[in-house]
C-alpha cells in the first residue's frame, strides 16, 4: 500500500487489496450484527476465535474419549509435555529462548507467583515502582504483595505519573525516579503498555535504569504480546507475564504466559513454589521427599498441563507463526497510523487522542478522549456494528489488530464518526 493516505473509501480498499495479511481475517468467527460481521476493535479486551480452534480442542476431546489417562503419554498431542509445544512459538513473537518461557495459569496469578520470586525486601530496600493509572489488577496485586511482607502500601510503592498537563509519562522521568530511589527501590513492575492511555514503554531502558541500582525489572506484557515484538532476553529483563485472551487471541481465561530470563531460571538458588509438574521430569513420577525444580522456566510451573485451556491458544499461535510478528506489527503501524489520519481530519476536533503519536510509543490501539459526547458516540458505533469499548471518563480504546482489521474497517470507523459531528 501507499503512504500518504487519503480520507476515501477507494484508497482504504485498495490498501486492503495490495494487504498480503489480508487473508487472515477469513480465518476467524466474527460476532454478527443484523446477519453480517461486526467490525472488531477490541482484540485489546478479547480476541476473537481462530476458525481453526473447533478442531484442535475437538482433537483433545478425542484423546480424552479414546484414550483417557492414556491421553498423558499417548494421543496426536500427549498431555504430558502440553506447555511444550507452544514455547517455540512464544520465544520467537517474545524475543527470548524457549527455555525462557513457559504457560501456567493465568496473569495476576503469575504475577504473584513471580512476584514471590523476585520481590526480596530487606536492608531497606523494599519499594516497588509502578506507572500511576496502572491496570487493577496489577495494583491489587502489589498492594497485597507489599502487605503481605508487612509494609505500608503507602510507602513501599511508588507511582509515577505524568507530568501537569501530559496524559502519558516520559522515559527520561521514569529513569530518573528509578534513580532517585537507589538503594530503596527492590523492583519495578511496569504495564507493557498502558491498557488506558496505550502508551508502549521503553522497556530496554526502564530495565536498564533498574538495574543500574540493583533493582528488579519486571513486566505485565498483557497488552503487548501478540502486538509488539520483543527482545525480552536481550534487554535483560529479569521477568514478565501476560495474558493470552487479548490480541493472542487464546480465549475468555486462557492459560498465561511467562517469561524469566535463564539467569534466574538456570540458577537453583532462585526462590520458586514448587508442585509436581515444574519438579525434574524424570523424578516427577518418583513421588519422592525434596522439590528438585526444572532449570528453565517451566521450573516455575505447579499444576498438571491445563490442555483445554492451553489447545486454544496453540491454535491460535499457528497463525501467528503463518503471519510472522514482524509483518503484523509492520501492517499494524500502517493501520493505526490510517486511523489517526483519518481522526485528524475531522472537522470539529472535540475529542483528543490520548495515545502518544510515535509508532514506536504505541500498539494497535488509540484511546480517544471525548470531552462530551463519548458514550453517545460509542453507543452509535455499537449500533452501526462496530465494536469499540468505553471507559470512564470519555475514553473510546479503538485496537485494530492487524490479524483480522482492515483498512476499510478502520475506514467505516470514520465515516461514522464524521457523521457526529
Ligand atoms: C487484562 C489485564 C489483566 C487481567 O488479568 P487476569 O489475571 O488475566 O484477569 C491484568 N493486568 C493487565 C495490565 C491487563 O491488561
Amino acid at each position: 500500500m501507499s503512504v500518504p493516505f487519503t480520507p476515501s473509501l477507494e484508497f482504504a480498499k485498495e490498501a486492503d487489496s495490495t494487504d498480503e495479511l489480508a487473508y487472515l481475517k477469513q480465518a476467524f468467527h466474527f460476532p454478527k450484527h443484523q446477519g453480517k460481521d461486526t467490525i472488531y476493535f477490541c482484540g485489546n479486551s478479547l480476541g476473537l476465535q481462530p476458525k481453526n480452534v473447533t478442531q484442535a480442542v475437538q482433537t483433545e476431546l478425542t484423546s480424552w474419549q479414546e484414550l483417557a489417562v492414556g491421553g498423558y503419554f499417548g494421543g496426536k498431542n500427549p498431555w504430558l509435555y502440553y506447555q511444550e509445544y507452544l514455547k517455540p512459538s512464544l520465544a520467537r513473537m517474545m524475543g527470548c529462548r524457549e527455555t525462557e518461557v513457559t504457560v501456567m495459569n493465568a496473569l495476576t496469578v503469575n504475577l504473584h507467583l513471580l512476584m514471590l520470586s523476585f520481590y526480596r525486601p530487606g536492608n531497606g530496600r523494599f519499594k516497588i515502582m509502578m506507572e500511576a493509572g496502572a491496570f487493577p489488577s496489577d495494583q491489587y496485586a502489589v498492594e497485597t504483595l507489599v502487605k503481605h511482607f508487612g509494609y505500608d502500601p503507602e510507602t513501599a510503592i511508588i507511582e509515577i505519573a505524568p507530568r501537569d498537563g501530559e496524559k502519558t509519562l516520559r522515559t527520561a522521568d521514569i529513569i530518573k525516579s528509578i534513580e532517585e530511589q537507589k538503594d530503596s527501590l527492590a523492583m519495578v513492575l511496569f504495564g507493557g503498555i498502558n491498557y488506558y492511555t496505550g502508551q508502549f514503554f521503553d522497556l530496554k531502558a526502564i530495565t536498564k535504569a533498574a538495574h543500574k541500582v540493583h533493582a528488579i525489572a519486571g513486566f505485565d506484557l498483557a497488552h503487548v504480546a501478540g502486538n509488539i515484538p520483543l527482545q525480552l532476553h536481550d534487554w535483560d529483563i529479569d521477568f514478565a507475564a501476560w495474558c493470552s485472551y487479548k490480541y493472542l487471541n487464546g480465549g475468555p481465561g486462557a492459560i498465561g504466559g511467562v517469561f524469566i530470563h535463564d539467569r534466574f531460571a538456570e540458577n537453583m538458588d532462585t526462590p520458586r513454589l514448587g508442585g509436581w509438574w515444574g519438579n525434574d521430569e524424570k523424578l516427577r513420577f518418583k513421588m519422592e521427599k525434596g522439590f528438585i525444580p526444572k532449570s528453565n522456566a517451566s521450573g516455575w510451573n505447579i499444576s498438571t498441563a491445563q490442555v483445554f485451556n492451553t489447545v486454544c491458544l496453540q491454535a491460535s499461535l499457528t497463525l501467528f507463526d503463518e503471519a510472522g510478528i514482524e509483518k503484523l506489527r509492520a501492517k499494524s503501524i500502517l493501520l493505526t497510523g490510517y486511523l489517526e489520519y483519518l481522526l485528524h481530519q475531522l472537522p470539529d476536533l472535540r475529542f483528543e487522542i490520548i495515545t502518544p503519536t510515535e509508532p514506536e510509543s504505541r500498539g494497535a490501539q488509540l484511546s480517544l478522549y471525548f470531552m462530551d459526547k463519548g458514550k453517545e458516540i460509542h453507543d452509535k458505533m455499537i449500533a452501526n456494528g462496530i465494536i469499540v469499548d468505553y471507559r470512564e471518563p470519555g475514553v473510546i480504546r479503538v485496537a485494530p489488530a492487524p490479524m483480522y482489521c482492515s483498512f476499510e474497517d478502520v475506514y467505516q470507523f470514520y465515516k461514522i464518526l464524521k457523521g457526529q459531528f
